[in-house]
């Protein structure tokens, strides 16, 4: 399980602050287990918004937003639905933001931190990863996660030894900042890399001792069954 937790409402509020139409998709998987995510969690999500004077075109679950394959196939019966819609608030890990980004021309917003889960999570075969920084930054970056894409984990753009769009240290590879410029003009959301943190805060990339209380952790600790001592059982 890929360990996720709600953005405070204010910041979710900030980072729509550009968009009216909100479509609002929920990842069926990991956010279940983490309580950060459900049909629940869409529908307050949605009443939210909508006191805040938004626009929601639509609300929608899907079993696993880290299937690309399912994202698209799903997202597709509801191109309507996406048409009166400005940007889409993605409730799952970062995985499933960069997903949804990947298969769709409108921002992708997280509406949930990824922690550290300390080591390999599931299987995942696409170029979308996510290291768990636990401050999602997806929202400023067009969907694509510079923390895992660029060779360097860079935050605040380019270095300068890319070429031809690609990355210095893997000549193969696409540099991640010059995806992240060409997605980002795409969307005309160029202003973006003047919002870029300047500092980051690494003591986000632990988890709590309390997050580790009510969360995976938690439930890994607790024994489900204990056989009774029989006569032949020491
Ligand atoms: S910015 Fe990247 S590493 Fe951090 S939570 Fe988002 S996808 Fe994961
Ligand atoms: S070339 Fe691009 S992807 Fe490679 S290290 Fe520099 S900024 Fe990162």
């Amino acid at each position: 399980m890929i360990v996720n937790v709600p953005k405070p409402m204010e910041e979710l509020k900030e980072l729509l602050s550009d968009y009216q139409g909100v479509y609002i998709l929920g990842c069926g998987g990991c956010p279940i287990g983490c309580e950060s995510g459900g049909r629940a969690r869409l529908e307050d999500l949605k009443a939210e918004l909508i006191k805040s004077g938004k626009k929601v075109s639509g609300i929608q679950m899907i079993d696993f937003l880290c299937n690309k394959a399912l994202v698209g196939a799903q997202l597709r019966c509801r191109i309507p639905a996406l048409k009166n819609s400005n940007a889409v608030l993605v409730v799952s890990c970062g995985v499933g933001v960069q997903a949804t980004a990947a298969m769709i021309d409108l921002p992708s917003l997280p509406a949930n931190n990824t922690l550290n889960s300390q080591g390999m999570q599931g299987l995942w075969p696409s170029v979308e990863r996510c290291d768990g920084c636990g401050d999602c930054l997806l929202h400023l970056t067009g969907g694509i996660c510079p923390i895992t894409r660029c060779a360097k984990s860079l935050l605040n753009g380019q270095c300068g030894g890319t070429q031809d769009g690609k990355c210095e240290v893997e000549t193969q590879r696409d540099c991640a900042w010059h995806l992240i410029y060409e997605k980002l003009k795409a969307l005309g959301k160029l202003d973006n890399l003047k919002k870029l943190p300047k500092l980051r805060d690494y003591r986000n990339w632990e988890v709590s001792d309390q997050e580790r209380k009510n969360t995976r952790w938690a439930l890994e600790e607790e024994q489900l069954y204990r056989a009774p001592k029989s006569a032949g059982r020491q």
